[in-house]
């Protein structure tokens, strides 16, 4: 079987994080329901993804996988592939559990879920808190903070951050916490460039890691009009070619060079196994700089339901979605769902 030996970055703590990891969102349907149905394919890809030599894994309370990412986890220590320490686990608390109290609850039924006696990294998903029936809570994100901060020195995560904070969120938080955040998970990719919050972060020694690293370039993920470049995009195509690679090879070694992480999701394994395979080539400063002209700002994943609440991270659209789809405030629990 091909293996990938995928580098790290140093967090503030001195842990090492993997610089590429495998995300875990199945996405919503047509009707904005979760792909449970994909479940099953999930777990094979997370089986096959350890076994090609990732080891990094991003999941969260959200997603309604962590049964099955503990289940994967467990079989391939039991098969003697990994430990449990050459793993990266990172989990959300989502938005109803934003109480200091609550961070705890949340942390600790993960953990069960994942039948795991620590996670690695538990990031706060969103700095907004709203309750399961859409009720803004108003939640300060520094009392949210300060729950993970306990979850820290209780030993049940190895390090502690958020996502989805913008700069000025950032700058607030770092000024008033204990333990500054080893990291903000965020959308970065050839559109959205992220460069300000991205340097800050970096400055404060925050490692950014970028969720939906391809951003509008693939299929299935691009609202009509959405910007170059798209997978077939002449620029890229060219750069990817001269380097002997693919389009979203050069999109993630991208984001490498710049010293961030990235979790792109596939249930592919052939693209599982192309994803990580970055890390035996070099961008050049040319090919940087033609890549820079696509960051135009633009970002994919606008989730305008929740503008009107507050701490909402990003610029208000004129014309928002209305309604928070049902499945990003409540979720069943019960078999092959995410049991409490
Ligand atoms: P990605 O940018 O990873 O894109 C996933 C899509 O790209 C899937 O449709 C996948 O299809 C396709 N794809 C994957 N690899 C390739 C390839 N090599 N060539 C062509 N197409 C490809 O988006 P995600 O939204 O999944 O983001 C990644 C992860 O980030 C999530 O899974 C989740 O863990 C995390 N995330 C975090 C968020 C947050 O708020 N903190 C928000 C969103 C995501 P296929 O499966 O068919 O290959």
């Amino acid at each position: 079987m091909a293996k990938v030996n995928i580098p790290t970055f140093k967090l503030n703590n001195g842990l090492e994080i993997p610089a590429l990891g495998y995300g875990t969102w199945l996405g919503l349907d047509e009707k904005a329901e979760l792909k449970m149905q994909d479940a099953p394919k999930l777990v094979e890809a997370v089986a096959y993804a350890i076994d090609v030599g990732y080891r990094h894994i991003d999941t969260a309370h959200l997603y309604r996988v962590e049964p099955e990412i503990g289940h994967v986890v467990k079989q391939k220590i039991a098969e003697g592939v990994v430990r449990r320490e050459d793993m990266f686990i990172t989990t959300k608390v989502w938005q109803h559990y934003h109480r200091e109290a609550d961070v705890e609850k949340s942390v600790r039924a993960s953990l069960k879920r994942l039948d795991m006696e620590y996670v690695d990294l538990v990031l706060m998903h969103w700095p907004m808190s709203i309750s399961q029936d859409g009720v803004d809570e108003k939640i300060d994100y520094l009392e949210t903070y300060r729950g993970l901060e306990a979850v820290l020195e209780k030993g049940l995560a190895k390090a502690i951050g958020v996502s989805n904070f913008n700069l000025e969120q950032m700058k607030r938080l770092v000024a008033n916490c204990r333990v500054v955040p080893a990291a903000n998970q965020i959308e970065v990719n050839l559109n959205l460039g992220q460069r300000e919050l991205v340097d800050y972060c970096q400055s404060e020694g925050v490692m950014v890691v970028a969720f939906m690293p391809f951003g509008s370039m693939v299929a299935g993920q691009a609202a009509p009009g959405s910007p170059e470049p798209k997978i077939d995009n002449p620029t890229v195509v060219a750069i990817a070619k001269k380097h002997g690679k693919t389009v979203t090879q050069v999109a993630l070694r991208n984001l490498y060079q710049r010293g961030i992480a990235s979790i792109p999701k596939s249930l592919m394994k052939y693209r599982i196994l192309e994803n990580a395979s970055i890390f035996d080539f070099e961008l050049d400063e040319a090919d940087v700089a033609k890549l820079a002209q696509f960051d135009n700002g633009y970002r994919t994943n606008v989730p305008s339901f929740w503008q009107e609440y507050s701490n909402y991270p990003f610029e208000k659209v004129a014309d928002p979605m209305r309604g928070i789809p049902l499945s990003l405030r409540e979720w069943k629990n019960g078999a092959n769902q995410d049991i409490d």
